[in-house]
């Protein structure tokens, strides 16, 4: 007899790619290139190890379950009371419990495609209907036909800005005509995963639409914040939202090393911002090095750049590979490439003229 769900069979997985020490072993190098992951190449923020060790003394100890001190330095940092703040492992734990909060089985979940792989994950594992609407021409949401889109079963909308993996990011005007005619009872969450890497000053912050009574902002401290090993991610809501994800969260979720790290990490927003801007000008030079090989680059507002290789993906991704560099094909569709250091990315740009050049 079958003991787990038959619906779980057809599921795709996620995906999270080979390992660089597999891959160096294979190879015969020393080390090898992970571009594959959208992670910050620089270390953790200083501070960071000398807390989580610190911490690691009360391993032993269940972690503050409320989260208090990590929510309260979240509500400073961004100007919002801690009440509507929510924490969880990682924002896509956050986004599996908005699914989980929201969705009954059958209602629906929207999300432009493609966009972050784990979205039609979480629909499926909480009995709810993806609802995806093509990405338009450009490779990002198309804002007005996902509220054509939109039933009496959708119950909750994810605008992922900028989006995974295309890099694009939705304008203000677009986004606020957007969230106009978004009925009342209907979740918007944001996913900001990206944030911190946006320079386009027409992208709004989502965190300025956390008085609308139906937006929530998914951020995470993964990325820019160099936290993507400890897990901690965060949501700013409603109150009544932010509580029940709080009820829905698997208890203890956000461990002693993950507050402690999360805590010494917000002290260091100036590092932060120092990195990301070395970051946003590397992704500037591979951008325009990687436009002469793949014309149809979009602009990027992230961390990461998006090649629409379509039935060269895989092989694309290959050849990478073969030259010690690990990319994230998505097969028949493109290649999304990660901004590492700067002798990262010419490691990556030599791979990719040896493969198209
Ligand atoms: N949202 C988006 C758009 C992402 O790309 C990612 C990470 N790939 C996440 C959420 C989740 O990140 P984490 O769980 O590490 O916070």
């Amino acid at each position: 007899p079958r003991l787990t769900r038959a619906d779980l069979d057809v599921l795709p997985s996620y995906v999270p790619g080979r390992s660089p020490a597999d891959l160096a072993r294979e190879l015969g190098l020393p080390e090898a290139i992970k571009l594959a992951s959208n992670e910050v190449p620089y270390g953790p923020l200083p501070g960071v190890v000398a807390a989580v060790t610190e911490a690691a003394t009360s391993a032993h100890r269940y972690p503050d379950m409320g989260v208090v001190a990590l929510r309260e330095a979240l509500a400073e940092q961004y100007a919002v009371d801690a009440e509507r703040i929510a924490t969880g492992c990682g924002s896509v734990a956050l986004a599996d419990h908005l699914v989980r909060a929201t969705c009954m089985p059958g209602d629906e979940l929207l999300y432009s495609w493609r966009s972050f792989e784990a979205y039609p994950i979480i629909a499926a594992t909480n009995g709810a209907t993806s609802v995806r609407v093509s990405n338009d021409g450009g490779h990002g949401h198309d804002l007005t036909a996902m509220a054509a889109a939109m039933t009496d079963r959708t119950r909750m909308v994810l605008v992922c800005n900028p989006n995974n993996p295309t890099g694009t990011a939705v304008h203000r005007a677009e986004l606020e005509r957007f969230l106009d005619v978004v009925p009342d009872d209907v979740l918007v969450v944001i996913d900001e995963a990206y944030r911190e890497f946006v320079t386009d000053p027409e992208v709004p912050d989502g965190l300025s639409y956390r008085d609308r009574p139906n937006v929530a902002v998914l951020r995470t401290l993964s990325k820019a914040w160099g936290l993507a090993g400890l897990r901690i991610g965060f949501l700013v809501a409603q109150p009544e939202v932010a509580a029940a994800i709080r009820k829905v969260v698997t208890p203890f979720s956000a461990s002693v090393a993950a507050q402690a790290g999360a805590l010494a990490a917000l002290t260091q927003a100036d590092e932060v911002r120092r990195r990301c801007a070395l970051v946003v000008a590397e992704r500037g030079r591979v951008t325009e090095a990687i436009r002469k090989l793949v014309p149809d680059v979009p602009t990027s507002q992230a961390n990461f750049v998006w090649l629409p290789l379509g039935d060269q993906a895989v092989e694309f991704g290959r050849a990478c590979e073969s030259r010690g560099v690990i990319v994230r094909p998505f097969p028949g569709d493109g290649v999304r490439v990660t901004i590492g250091t700067p002798a990262e990315n010419d490691a990556f740009l030599a791979a990719a003229e040896a493969a198209l050049g």
